[in-house]
């Protein structure tokens, strides 16, 4: 059985065209009936450019009703954010106080998550290097040791 996401007919069988609206369903035919993916212009078989309009991808209906879904979610979302501030301004002010604490936390970690990533390397890199200078990096001040290497051999001396 094929549906057709365009006028809504479904046909039993295996056809090439809906026959109610005469749109082929996921190809484009041409009178051949050789099938081309959608974005096709031309047969890539034979060449002919006489191809048949397929079905939408996506049904109309679903596309109607994601919109409506949007919508109300959208209004569903101003009301909560309206009555969570109506809440608000009724609580005492300690309530408030965490709430935009809790609110500031959050702003952080969404910016922290918004950074580039280029950025979130390039602190991860000086703080690799911070380390790398204290624990590898010799110092000319300390024998030409690590700052830790020379730290155990002060340790070592006086024992
Ligand atoms: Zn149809
Ligand atoms: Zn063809």
């Amino acid at each position: 059985m094929k549906y057709c996401y365009a006028c809504g007919t479904a046909m039993s069988g295996n056809p090439f065209y809906c026959s109610s609206c005469g749109r082929s369903y996921d190809v484009k035919l041409c009178p051949r009936r050789h099938a081309n993916p959608r974005f096709v212009e031309v047969c890539s078989q034979c060449g002919s450019r006489d191809l048949s309009t397929p079905q939408p991808k996506v049904p109309f209906h679903w596309k109607a009703l994601a919109f409506v879904l949007r919508v109300l979610l959208s209004i569903l979302i101003g009301l909560v954010v309206l009555g969570i501030g109506l809440e608000i301004l009724r609580t005492s002010v300690g309530q408030v106080l965490f709430l935009l604490l809790l609110l500031f936390v959050a702003t952080l970690t969404a910016l922290w998550f918004m950074l580039p990533t280029w950025f979130r390397a390039v602190i991860h890199w000086l703080l690799k290097r911070r380390g790398h200078y204290n624990e590898q990096r010799p110092h000319s001040s300390l024998k030409y040791l690590p700052p830790q290497e020379f730290a155990r051999t002060l340790v070592e001396m006086r024992a």
